[in-house]
């Protein structure tokens, strides 16, 4: 099957209001711009070497989201363009991300990843984590980011009721947030979670973002 009717049918699976962000860490700029010519526009990679590199020779319309894990020294690469970081795991590298942001006079969109695998080395928050720094006062001062949700990623797993209670956890997170830190944040309505294998059970458990690379491009 051709990328484009690769993502044709994914996108059969995702009801209106979930969108697609096309993983095409490792692929090619011909097969982005493949699924870009079927009408693709969101687009995640995992390096922020691999990412600025692409970005220049893609078309402009493309809106850029990081999903991988990310160095402090590596976001000034991608600032200048990047929509959507993912991954924040840390208040160091949010202080960043708002720093490299301010530089180039702009606001970036951030996700706090959480921890909600059984696998260790999965990165991500735990809630009192979070909790702590939004209760802090140094968050308070970082007015080039917005704060849209949460990420996660389920363990890697036959066993979809283990998959279904880890997504469904994530959303219990982001709503026990949304509740207390940002009931007047109309960005706070991220809930990335969803990947090739799960990402329908993801959708059924409140996904408003599904990450799918290998069901688009193929194997990497
Ligand atoms: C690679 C990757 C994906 C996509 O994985 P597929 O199984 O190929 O769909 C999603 N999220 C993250 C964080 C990834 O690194």
């Amino acid at each position: 099957m051709s990328i484009k009717d690769k993502l044709k049918a994914v996108l059969q699976e995702i009801p209106d209001g979930v969108r697609l962000v096309a993983v095409s860490k490792y692929k090619s700029a011909t097969d982005i711009l493949e699924a870009y010519q079927a009408g693709q526009r969101i687009f995640g990679e995992n390096k922020a070497q691999e990412l600025s590199a692409k970005q220049p020779v893609l078309p402009d319309d493309i809106e850029w989201h990081f999903i991988g894990h990310m160095q402090t020294n590596k976001v000034k690469y991608i600032a200048p363009f990047v929509s959507f970081i993912h991954s924040v795991d840390s208040l160091k590298l949010l202080k960043e991300i708002n720093k490299q942001a301010f530089n180039c006079n702009r606001t970036i969109n951030c996700l706090l990843q959480f921890h909600i695998a059984e696998e260790e080395t999965k990165f991500g928050f735990s809630l009192a984590e979070v909790e702590d720094i939004l209760n802090g006062n140094e968050i308070k001062e970082l007015t080039n980011i917005n704060i849209c949700g949460v990420m996660g990623m389920a363990t890697f797993t036959e066993n979809e009721v283990q998959v279904r209670n880890e997504f469904a956890r994530l959303r219990h997170i982001f709503t026990q947030l949304k509740d207390k830190y940002f009931n007047h944040a109309e960005h706070f309505k991220e809930i990335s979670m969803g990947m090739s294998g799960d990402f329908k059970i993801a959708i059924e458990e409140g996904s408003t973002m599904v990450r799918i690379g290998t069901a688009v491009f193929g194997d990497r």
